[in-house]
């Protein structure tokens, strides 16, 4: 894939840049092995200065980085604002909790002096996706430079120029060189870092197929992962949910960011006493959400963030129809660039389609019945993967079997799934693995060193294996 910015809205090929070649890539990888030995002896509670200032950046620059969303994929203007505030509290968490997340854990021993340390791996590799072009980045960052690591970004080929901002805001914030480098290489250069013994360790947030190609070129090198991938996230729909919200909130689900989140809600499993009238309020809504031009503040579903995507997403829904699902609004691209797709709403769509199977990465919904808490808790685990989950109901005890039932990384609980610094973030199945955010986010990329000093004078122990 080329490296370049097409603006989805309108199709224009605004830029495109070289790939850097082997001799500059592997220039790249030193400066950054280089800079991991400087950056992990300086103090912690410098390198958290650094991220605290990469948020006030982030604050003084939402507008100019927003744009640079939008331009590149997609994103309507004010969520693209969003997300920039969104990663300054991210940093700010990180700033004045990472250092208590990285102190020593002492362990009383008689005898001892004992505790755990937490150390940085070295330099680690962050292949990223697209989607949320500084929020995805920014989350893996922030803990992992307090850590003491540092970080070379591969980021996905159609936002260059976003990547290349992200570089930019951590050398403006004090990060000195090599501590964080963008790399403009595509996807074939991948492997080639990870066979790499300057790099200790590698993050992914995309595909299953990413996914598996980094796993394997990594498990080959025994080098630690975290994979973040994909999602068909089930919300689930019960009696005594209040229903005006619920239907708000699947339709905002759904849609957000034009249907392209992982933890967007994907199948909609409605309980049969409201399933006519959830399925009637929801088709009526998302048949009603204004499509068009990202920049407008009005628009409320922006384009896809690439002509390919919304083909793929259309072949899709055609093969879902063609398997007996019932297309209830939607199923069709929308304006002149390609990139645009109707709010679409799927109903009944049979085991084995790709509205059941696959993970439909786009504003495509699929409505399914559900007899009762056992059925609801079966279908929303029909799916290979396990990222995150919605579920409306009062009942204190339908909401304890279902948090219990569902295989997820996260249930919501009348409320929509969304990440938050404070929780872990991350799937079960072939929705990955390894956690993102709170303390264990930053403790997937530390060595965990258990340190036993022997103040009796000895240095025997007695349970020593
Ligand atoms: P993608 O095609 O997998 O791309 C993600 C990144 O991986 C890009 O930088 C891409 O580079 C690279 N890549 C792709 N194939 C690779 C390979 N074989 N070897 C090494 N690197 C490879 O995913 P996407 O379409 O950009 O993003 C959407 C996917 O990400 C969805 O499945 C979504 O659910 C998932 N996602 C997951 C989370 C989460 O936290 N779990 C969050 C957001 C998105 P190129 O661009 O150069 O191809």
């Amino acid at each position: 894939m080329a490296i370049a910015t097409v603006n989805p809205a309108t199709g224009e090929t605004v830029r495109v840049f070289a790939a850097l070649s082997p001799d500059e890539l592997d220039d790249r990888v030193g400066r950054a092995h280089a800079a991991a030995r400087r950056w992990r002896a300086t103090p912690v509670a410098e390198r958290a200065y650094v991220v605290a200032r990469v948020a006030e950046l982030l604050r003084e620059r939402a507008d100019r980085y927003g744009a640079l969303m939008t331009l590149e994929m997609g994103k309507l203007v004010g969520a693209a604002r969003e997300e920039a505030l969104k990663c300054a509290t991210a940093c700010d968490f990180y700033a004045q909790q990472g250092p208590r997340f990285l102190a020593r854990k002492r362990v009383d021993v008689v005898g001892e002096r004992s505790f755990v340390a937490y150390q940085p791996l070295g330099v680690i590799l962050a292949v990223m996706p697209w989607n949320f072009p500084f929020w995805q980045v920014v989350r893996f960052a922030a803990p992992a430079l307090v850590a003491g690591n540092v970080a070379l970004l591969k980021h996905a080929s159609n936002v260059p120029q976003c990547a290349l901002a992200l570089e930019e805001l951590f050398r403006d914030a004090g990060a000195p060189a090599g501590v964080f480098q963008a790399l403009l290489v595509g996807a074939e250069a991948v492997e080639g870092l990870l066979d790499d013994d300057r790099i200790a360790a590698a993050t992914l947030t995309g595909s299953e197929g990413a996914g598996r190609a980094i796993g394997a070129a990594a498990g080959r090198n025994l080098k630690k992962t975290v994979l973040e991938l994909g999602g068909s996230d089930p919300f689930v729909v019960m009696p005594s949910a209040d229903l005006d919200v619920a239907v708000d909130t699947a339709v905002k689900a759904r849609t957000l960011n034009a249907g392209q989140s992982c933890i967007a809600a994907k199948r909609f499993i409605v309980h049969e006493a409201v399933a006519r009238p959830f399925e009637e309020r929801f088709v009526a809504r998302m048949a009603a959400l204004r499509v068009g031009d990202p920049t407008d503040p009005a628009t409320q579903v922006g384009p896809l963030a690439s002509k390919r995507l919304a083909e793929e997403l259309h072949a899709q829904v055609e093969a879902s129809v063609a398997a007996g699902a019932r297309l209830l609004t939607g199923g069709h691209a929308r304006g002149d660039s390609g990139a645009f797709y109707a709010p679409t709403v799927l109903a009944d769509a049979p085991p084995g389609s790709p509205a059941r199977r696959d993970e439909m990465f786009g504003p495509v919904a699929t409505l399914l019945r559900a007899r009762d808490v056992s059925d609801a808790i079966a279908l929303a685990n029909d799916t290979p993967f396990g990222l995150g989950a919605s579920v409306w109901t009062r009942e204190p005890a339908e909401i304890e079997r279902f948090v219990e039932g569902i295989d997820a990384g996260s249930v919501f609980v009348n409320a929509m799934v969304a990440s938050d610094p404070r929780f872990p973030f991350g799937g079960v199945k072939r929705s990955g693995y390894g956690r993102e955010l709170s303390d264990l986010g930053m403790h997937e990329f530390v060595n965990v060193k258990t340190v036993r000093i022997s103040t009796a004078g000895t240095t025997a122990t007695t349970d020593a294996e």
